[in-house]
């Protein structure tokens, strides 16, 4: 085993590479306050963590970008307005499916059918306008089933007058 050695700078000398202080000159190899219990290692405290400081020093930044906050929010309104739903043409929508079924209702099929055919029709001029035509179409099918079943209702109820 080979046992690891170093030069004093002060004399030359080949010593313990983990001594402190040299055994032929009698110098201090390192900072005397680091080997000395005595001398607190106060001056070489690290300084202040550094992301504190960053996190200072953005928020100056963030709120100058604040005056410039309110022209986006005026062009997420023109982004949004297309995601919003089409809530007039959802409604006609459904209006035309329920008027389907239960269009034959004499009064109250009949209104349920007209709104469903109103809203749909208005929707159809709001984006997006993909249940509006549905509902406009479901509409003029529940027109055609409404007109048959009443027909066929009227027919039936008057053989059945007729009958008796
Ligand atoms: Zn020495």
């Amino acid at each position: 085993m080979e046992e690891l050695t170093k030069q004093c700078p002060f004399c030359g000398q080949t010593i313990n590479a983990a001594a402190i202080k040299c055994k032929y000159c009698g110098k201090w190899l390192e900072n005397p306050q680091e080997a000395q219990p005595e001398g607190h290692t106060q001056q070489q405290t690290p300084p202040p963590p550094p992301p504190q400081q960053n996190w200072q020093q953005q928020q100056p930044n963030y709120a100058q970008q604040q005056p410039n906050y309110q022209q986006p929010t005026q062009q997420t309104y023109y982004v949004e307005q297309p995601r919003k739903s089409n809530g007039l043409g959802v409604a006609g929508f459904i209006l035309a499916i329920i008027a389907l079924f239960l269009g034959w209702i004499p009064i109250v099929g009949w209104v349920i059918w007209f709104l469903g055919l109103l809203f749909s029709f208005i929707g159809v001029f709001k984006a997006p306008r993909g249940l509006a035509i549905a509902g406009l179409i479901i509409s003029l099918l529940a027109l055609l089933v409404i007109v048959g079943l009443t027909g066929w209702l009227t027919a039936a109820f008057k053989e059945g007058l007729a009958g008796l």
